[in-house]
């Protein structure tokens, strides 16, 4: 048995089911590096993989954070959308990269079903690109632009945090999504949103990094200028 992970007990808020999925023992956790975009990478498992549960019965899949605020018109369409055609299958045993994938995929397409808030959607699409960057697969770039377009619309319409991301940081995540995805008009506007933020001076490591992509995405932008 894997040490690292314990079982949770979890029951469905839509058919009522009890079921079990693992997480991961927060003693366990070992922070290997971190990438501009926030992705983590770990020694061992990775927590995240686990922070969406499914019900083997029903299908229902969420983020563990919001898996019980489902709301009665939410609850119909997945029973009706999700439920009737879905195949039991257990999730609640150690996941892979690709059973995390299935697992977001499911919460992602639950969410949408349900009218799920932006910035949720956006922190599932963000994670779904990690998972595909760490298998050295494109459909990252895909997921990316979902998870900035969700941001985007999140930012300008949800309140905020969203998740552990305040103003600031959402700031300059949307300007290092759209550094990625080669926006770099677009890149530049949100890390200078972000750098004038006076939140920012709280966050130094934030802010160094802000201003070391936000001259990133300035170079870029100067060169495919100079080469069009
Ligand atoms: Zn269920």
């Amino acid at each position: 048995m894997n040490q690292a992970l314990y079982n949770k007990e979890v029951s469905c808020p839509i058919c009522k089911n009890i079921f079990h999925t693992k997480k991961v023992r927060s003693s366990a956790i070992r922070i290997k590096k971190r990438d501009t975009d926030f992705c983590v990478y770990y020694n061992g498992e990775n927590p995240i993989f686990y922070a969406v549960f499914v019900c083997p019965n029903c299908g229902y899949a969420a983020l563990e954070s919001v898996f019980e605020r489902i709301s009665p018109t939410g609850k119909k369409i997945i029973t009706s959308r999700v439920s009737n055609q879905w195949v039991q299958r257990d999730f609640g045993g150690e996941r892979t990269n690709q059973e995390a994938i299935e697992v977001y995929k499911l919460a992602l397409l639950c969410g949408q079903l349900s009218n799920e808030k932006k910035g949720i959607l956006g922190t599932i699409c963000l994670r779904l690109a990690w998972f595909y960057r760490f298998i050295g697969e494109d459909k990252e770039l895909h997921f990316l632009k979902h998870a900035k377009n969700c941001f985007e619309e999140a930012f300008l319409y949800e309140q905020l945090p969203i998740g552990n991301l305040d103003e600031v940081s959402m700031l300059y995540l949307l300007g290092e999504l759209n550094r990625r995805l080669g926006k770099y008009e677009d890149a530049i506007n949100w890390f200078n949103k972000a750098v004038s933020n006076p939140a920012i001076k709280r966050k130094k490591k934030l802010e160094m990094q802000a201003r070391e992509q936000w001259i990133l995405a300035k170079e870029e932008y100067k060169k495919i200028k100079s080469e069009a």
